[in-house]
C-alpha cells in the first residue's frame, strides 16, 4: 500500500510537451571531444556547437525543448570589459509606428524582414492548428510545429535586439528614449506594430545594461505628446495615428512622424547637452571622457 501520499515512490506523470532536463554539475561528467558531446553514463553524442565554449567548463545541462535537445554549458573566465571608444554624441530613439525604432537623427530601423516572415507563418500554423480535432495526431503535429516557429521567433528577435543595441551604444555617448510603462498603448491590428510593442521592453533592457557596460549614459523619459509637437517651434500639431508626417502649420516644418518625435525625445533629456538639435543629434557638455559620464538611470 503506498503512505499517506498515494504518489510515493512513483515517477510523477510529464506530459510530452513538457521541458526536461539533466544538469552534470562538472567535468568529467560531461566533456568535449572532436565535436562529440560526452555525457556519462549517456554516451558521445553529436551536436551542432553553436559557440565554442571559451574557459575552463564548469556546468553543462542539458535541456530538451520542443523535439530538440540543447547542452549549455557554463563556463569560468576572465571579466572582459567593454571599453567603447569615447563618444560626445547624444540620440533620441523613438518607436516606429511601422518600423521598429527611428532615431533622432532620421535613421529608420526596420523589423528584419526574417521576423516578419516568421511572424505571418506562425499566424498562419495558428490558424491550422485551430482547425484540427482535439486529442488527434495531426493537432500534435501542428501544435509542435507552432511552439518551433515561437522558438524561432524568440531567438531571431533577441539576436536582433543585440546587434541593433551593441549598434548603437558603440556609437552614442548619451542616449535617451521613450519610457514604454507611461506610453499609453494603442491597440492595432498593424502586424508590424505588435513586433515593434512586443520586442521594445526587452530591446530596452539590453540597451541599458549595453551601455552601463560601456561607461554610456542611458535614460528613459516620459513620452507624453512628444508625436504631437512640433520639433521646429515647440507648437501642438495634433495628429491621428494614420498621419505618416509632421506638417507645422505655426513654422512650416515638414518632417516624418517619427523623426520628429525621436527628436522631441532627446529634447526631453535632462542630460547637459549643447549644441543644435537641427540634425537631430546633440553633443554633450563637459568632458569628452566617458568616465565622467554618471551612471546609467533606469526609470
Ligand atoms: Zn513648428
Amino acid at each position: 500500500m503506498a503512505g499517506k501520499s498515494g504518489k510515493a515512490g512513483y515517477p510523477s506523470f510529464k506530459s510530452e510537451g513538457r521541458y526536461d532536463s539533466i544538469t552534470y554539475p562538472q567535468e568529467p561528467g560531461f566533456s568535449i571531444r572532436d565535436g562529440k558531446l560526452a555525457l556519462s553514463k549517456i554516451g558521445h553524442i553529436r551536436m551542432k556547437m553553436h559557440r565554442p565554449a571559451e574557459g575552463r567548463m564548469k556546468m553543462c545541462t542539458v535541456v530538451r525543448d520542443s523535439g530538440h535537445w540543447y547542452a549549455c554549458i557554463s563556463v569560468e573566465c576572465e571579466a572582459r570589459t567593454r571599453t567603447a571608444r569615447p563618444s560626445g554624441r547624444h540620440i533620441g530613439i523613438d518607436t516606429g509606428v511601422t518600423s521598429f525604432a527611428v532615431l533622432s537623427d532620421g535613421t529608420r530601423i526596420e523589423n528584419p524582414m526574417y521576423l516578419t516572415r516568421s511572424l505571418k507563418k506562425l499566424s498562419r500554423l495558428q490558424k491550422g492548428l485551430s482547425r484540427k480535432k482535439k486529442d488527434s495526431a495531426n493537432r500534435k503535429k501542428a501544435k509542435l510545429l507552432v511552439t518551433r516557429v515561437h522558438r524561432a521567433i524568440r531567438n531571431q528577435r533577441a539576436d536582433f535586439q543585440h546587434r541593433l543595441s551593441r549598434t548603437i551604444v558603440d556609437q552614442y555617448g548619451a542616449i535617451t528614449v521613450e519610457d514604454l510603462k507611461v506610453r499609453n498603448m494603442v491597440r492595432n491590428r498593424h502586424l508590424a506594430r505588435s513586433i515593434s510593442d512586443a520586442g521594445w521592453g526587452s530591446f530596452l533592457m539590453k540597451l541599458a545594461y549595453k551601455a552601463e557596460e560601456a561607461g554610456r549614459l542611458f535614460e528613459k523619459v516620459p513620452p507624453h505628446g512628444t508625436s504631437q509637437m512640433c520639433s521646429g517651434c515647440g507648437g501642438k500639431v495634433p495628429k491621428s495615428l494614420s498621419v505618416r508626417t509632421h506638417r507645422c502649420p505655426h513654422c512650416g516644418l515638414v518632417l516624418d512622424r517619427d523623426h520628429n518625435a525621436a527628436i522631441n525625445i532627446l529634447r526631453r533629456s535632462t542630460v547637459g547637452a549643447t549644441g543644435s538639435y537641427a540634425r537631430g543629434e546633440a553633443a554633450l557638455s563637459g568632458p569628452s571622457s566617458n568616465r565622467e559620464v554618471p551612471s546609467v538611470r533606469a526609470g
